[in-house]
């Protein structure tokens, strides 16, 4: 059997523009480092879960990924994280919502699945849990990014929220900040036993208000696993994200219609979340080990290595 991860750290307006060499760099090192943590797993026959625990793990505590460390900042000055992860073996699934001073969102996820005997955990219960499971807790401080707070100080009194790396906001205001480029971050594997596995952590959308919460953690709409099908994780304008059932949809379309993955993923990303405003993309991989990366925004930070010798890091359309 074949291998294969697929990793992405976020989409929207990313163009060669707003990148610099020192940005491009930054950004190269940070998504190899995440691709060979969990590739490395993959070569050893590891598990498709473990390896994107460990990718993600990695994104979340570089501060340039808005995830973990790196969160972007809500209405009320905090960072309230999301995340969830699925096996596409089981159909277990574990998420939570709106945590607080949580090192690994991920981490977190993954004990839901394995320990809670529930899917998905929010707020202080979701906290309670971390402490019952004796996870690490980090200060405030921990998670403050000049860059991130910065970029909410210039919208945190208007009704605005924006995706982290996008130069304008989402009610059409002209763009506060044309400097974006930070993301959510996820991961999808095919292990050599044919399992696949997905998972996406992230810290919202910049001046999110009243406990918003995205389709990063929603299983089936930013997150989904199956083995019959693919495995998937969104990045993007959460809220079409959910309305659209993302995730799901691509895995029905293979199921129900037979599509292959890259006409799945084209028909959703490129048709049906276009038609409804819904900016962003999706990584994916089926259970034949093909990975692909499908986006309808200016670019997605974004990798996959897998057992052929394919190995791409990418930035821009
Ligand atoms: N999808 C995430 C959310 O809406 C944001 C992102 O992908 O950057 O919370």
């Amino acid at each position: 059997m074949a291998h294969t991860l697929v990793i992405h750290g976020g989409a929207g307006n990313i163009t060669p523009a707003m990148m610099s060499k020192e940005d491009e760099q930054a950004y190269t090192e940070g998504l190899q480092a995440a691709l060979n943590k969990g590739y490395d797993i993959l070569a050893k026959g590891g598990a498709a879960m473990d390896a994107v625990v460990a990718a993600i793990t990695v994104l979340e505590d570089n501060p340039i990924f808005n995830a973990g460390r790196g969160a972007v900042f809500t209405k009320k000055g905090l960072n309230e994280m999301d995340a969830a992860v699925m096996n596409g073996k089981t159909l277990g699934a574990g998420a939570i919502a709106g945590v607080r001073n949580i090192k690994n969102p991920i981490a977190l996820a993954r004990e839901v699945m394995d320990h809670s005997g529930h899917v998905f955990l929010s707020g202080k219960g979701a906290s309670e849990f971390a402490l019952s499971r004796g996870f690490t807790q980090e200060p405030d401080e921990y998670f403050f990014n000049k860059l991130r707070y910065d970029q909410w100080v210039e919208i945190r009194d208007s009704d605005f929220y924006q995706l982290d790396h996008k130069a304008d906001n989402l009610k059409g205001a002209p763009a506060p900040n044309p400097d974006h480029k930070f993301g959510t971050v996820g991961a999808v594997a095919c292990d050599e036993q044919g399992n696949l596995a997905a998972g996406t952590s992230t810290g919202g959308m910049t001046n999110k208000r009243f406990g918003r919460i995205g389709d990063s953690p929603v299983i089936g709409a930013g997150t989904y696993a199956n083995n019959a099908t693919c495995a998937i994780s969104c990045t993007g304008h959460g809220e079409p994200f959910i309305q659209s059932v993302v995730a799901h949809d691509i895995s029905c379309l293979l199921e129900y219609k037979g599509l292959s993955l890259q006409e799945a993923c084209d028909i959703v990303v490129k048709d049906k979340l276009v038609k409804i405003g819904g900016e962003g993309g999706v990584i994916a991989v089926d259970s034949k080990a093909n990975g692909l990366f499908c986006f309808n925004s200016a670019g997605m930070y974004r990798a996959m290595k897998n057992s052929e010798g394919i190995e791409e890091v990418a930035y821009y359309g």
